[in-house]
This record gives structure tokens, C-alpha cells and sequence, in this order.
């Protein structure tokens, strides 16, 4: 399974020429802000050209991807309040390098029932909060020890 999945902001993703796949989820309300588990299908719609045929997806419309259940699986973070008319965000390179995919953009809509495939995942905000404190506490240290230093003089 990939790691987190990072979320690019638009200016960056449209300098990006790769393939580029769409893909529309739904989620429970009550999740948002929570990381969720995607199993992205084996077939994605090209985003360039909405499954119309561009040079992007050489003209088929779509991409199928050639990987595993779990290969096509990506960790994502929810927008912490999921708007009436859903959330769209741009993913790089979710699938891993493995995949033709450059670029994913995540349709999030709010839905009693989660899409096939969706499901929440274990305890990923803690971890990421983990790793955030781990970070800060090493840059109060460096802090301290450039104090140390220049107090030393
Ligand atoms: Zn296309």
C-alpha cells in the first residue's frame, strides 16, 4: 500500500504534462478531516478529456491499471468539513511510481454510505501528529543549542 498520499496544489499539477485519471468517491460526513483508505478501480477516466480520447490516455478515454488491490490502494486525508457540493483533490502520483498515473483528482462527495472500496483508516491522524511533535521537538533542540552556542561567546 502507498503512504500518504500528497496533495499538490492546482498551479503545480498544471505544469505537470503526465496522465492524468479522475476518480469520484463518497464518504460518510462524519468522516471528514479523517484519513481514509482508497482501492482505486482498475479502470480510471482519463481527467483530461472525461473519456472523449486525448494524447493524454492515447485516445482511449481511460486508464487501466496494472497492479494490485493493494498497489491501487492510497492513504488520503479528508477536508475537515466536507462541503455540500463535495471536495476535489489533486493527488501526485498516488499509485506510486509503478503507475502511469501522474496526477489523481479525487472527487469527494458526502454520502450516508462510504464507495466500494473506501473504508477509514486505522488510528492516521495520531501517527501523523506523532511525526509533527517528533519534528518540532528536534527544531526546539537545535533551538537550544544555537542559544547555548551564541551565549557561549
Ligand atoms: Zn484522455
Amino acid at each position: 500500500m502507498s503512504t500518504l498520499a500528497r496533495v499538490v496544489d492546482p498551479e503545480a499539477v498544471a505544469a505537470l504534462a503526465g496522465p492524468s485519471a479522475r476518480l469520484a468517491v463518497r464518504v460518510p460526513a462524519s468522516w471528514s478531516g479523517r484519513a481514509v483508505e482508497v482501492r482505486a478501480p482498475v479502470r480510471l477516466s482519463c481527467a483530461r478529456c472525461d473519456g472523449g480520447g486525448c494524447d493524454g490516455c492515447a485516445r482511449s478515454g481511460a486508464f487501466k491499471i496494472e497492479l494490485g488491490a493493494a498497489e491501487r490502494s492510497f492513504i488520503v486525508t479528508l477536508p475537515e468539513r466536507l462541503a455540500a457540493d463535495g471536495a476535489l483533490v489533486r493527488l501526485l502520483r498516488p499509485l506510486g511510481d509503478e503507475s502511469v498515473i501522474e496526477t489523481l483528482l479525487l472527487e469527494i462527495r458526502a454520502a450516508e454510505k462510504p464507495s466500494e472500496g473506501v473504508s477509514l483508516h486505522a488510528t492516521p491522524s495520531a501517527a501523523a501528529r506523532a511525526g509533527t511533535t517528533t519534528i518540532l521537538v528536534v527544531l526546539a533542540l537545535v533551538l537550544t543549542a544555537l542559544a547555548i552556542t551564541l551565549a557561549a561567546r
